[in-house]
């Protein structure tokens, strides 16, 4: 859990992933994980592990078998700086508005980071107007103070610094609770994964993708330079088993193990990858289950398309509370997560 706990602390929003690429990066380097890694021209991390048959087994061209999980987070770049020394800011990924009231913010600048506050403009409740309460803010209603003058923050901040929210990672009964557990969990698994591996005869190739959260833009260059014979998107999902939802709308069961989303509004996963993956978990006693997501998409769908067409599959961790600083993972998920994809690459 330390290595999760650095990784969604670690700030990195899309267009701005070096940092948490670097993490990732020195963390596979000093575990000798992989034969080659090599960052692609738009910032995409990509690992190569050459096939390791076991002793005996039948000499075959291996498959490429490309993994992918984003390891950009949702959040902003600043957008302006007024002369009070206000910042305003542009969300790069899809916020509820409804979540950022009162919100301590971090501000990455290139001399450092500074921390600040995220507040709506308007008046407070005390002397706010009936109308002004009932009303929902949109983003360009937020502004950040940094508690400096305006002079300091001009020095400071540039247009384009990247923004993102704080929140702490923390052991809450029988789950962490986080912000970005989405995709930071994916980018996790990959990693325990691999380390897990013994032998396999495919060539692995697990890649930490860019810009997903502003329309899978790293995924579809990865793939087109790999060229893979199967494709794995690793992902998180919804979890609305909370009140509220009907039962009908949950998509996916805390602690019932990872998820694999049979479809989501972009892409459909081969079938006879899902039901290749479940007969693996049944023989190694994994848990997951089968999630449709209405709306929303993921990697998997530009790496199902590119060239000529790759059977993709996507695996995607139950999270409460997506796209917050409060996401929840169930344990036991995340438990069966590397797991299982340990297990399936294994018979690859
Ligand atoms: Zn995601």
């Amino acid at each position: 859990m330390d290595l999760l706990e650095t990784l969604t602390q670690t700030p990195s929003v899309p267009g701005r992933e070096d940092r948490i690429r670097k993490v990732i990066e020195d963390h596979i380097r000093s575990s000798e994980l992989f034969d080659e890694v090599h960052t692609d021209a738009m910032g995409s991390l990509i690992a190569c592990r050459r096939a390791r048959p076991a002793k005996g087994a039948a000499e075959t061209s291996p498959r490429k078998v490309m993994l992918a999980a984003h390891m950009d987070q949702i959040g902003f770049l600043v957008r302006h700086i007024d002369d009070k020394g206000f910042l305003r800011v542009n969300p790069v990924g899809g916020f509820d508005t409804r979540n950022l009231f009162a919100r301590g913010v971090r501000v990455c600048t290139r001399d450092g980071d500074l921390a600040g506050v995220m507040n709506p403009g308007g008046r407070p409740i005390h002397i706010a107007t009936e109308d002004e309460k009932k009303k929902v803010p949109i983003i360009g209603d937020f502004f950040i103070d940094l508690g400096l003058g305006p002079e300091e923050v001009a020095s400071k901040v540039q247009i384009g610094d990247m923004v993102v929210l704080d929140g702490p990672f923390r052991d809450v009964g029988e789950y962490v609770v986080s912000q970005c557990l989405d995709n930071r969990v994916g980018c996790w698994a990959q990693i325990r994964a691999i380390e897990n591996l013994t032998h396999h005869s495919c060539d692995i190739y697990a890649v930490w993708t860019v810009q997903e959260e502003v329309g899978l833009r790293g995924a579809m260059p990865a793939a087109f330079g790999i060229d893979p014979d199967i494709g794995i998107a690793c992902d998180t999902t919804l979890c609305c088993r909370t009140p509220g939802v009907p039962e009908e709308d949950r998509v996916s069961v805390p602690g019932e193990g990872v998820g694999l989303h049979v479809m989501d509004s972009s892409m459909i996963s081969d079938m006879s990858l899902i039901e290749d993956i479940e007969s693996v978990a049944v023989k190694h006693d994994i848990k997951c289950q089968r999630a449709i997501l209405p709306r929303g998409g993921q990697d998997g769908a530009v790496i199902q398309r590119s060239r000529s067409g790759v059977r993709t599959v996507s695996f995607a961790c139950p999270v409460k509370y997506i796209h917050t600083v409060t996401e929840m993972s169930h344990k036991t998920d995340l438990e069966s997560y590397p797991s299982l994809l340990t297990a399936w690459l294994e018979t690859l």
